[in-house]
């Protein structure tokens, strides 16, 4: 599942894939760190809950 976080750097809009961690869990891996689309800033992944993408 996607989740949408908004660049520090930029404020583009960036999704960011989240593995599952089970198969009846709702509960998602996000790396830690993550680059921004469009300025390449290197963005940290806030505290869950996270927007899921839409
Ligand atoms: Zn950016």
């Amino acid at each position: 599942m996607d989740f949408a976080f908004v660049c520090w750097n930029c404020e583009a809009d960036n999704n960011v894939w989240g593995k599952p961690r089970g198969f009846w869990t709702e509960l998602y891996e996000l790396p830690d760190e993550w680059d921004c689309w469009w300025c390449e800033a290197t963005n940290t992944t806030p505290p869950p809950p996270w927007t899921p993408a839409a």
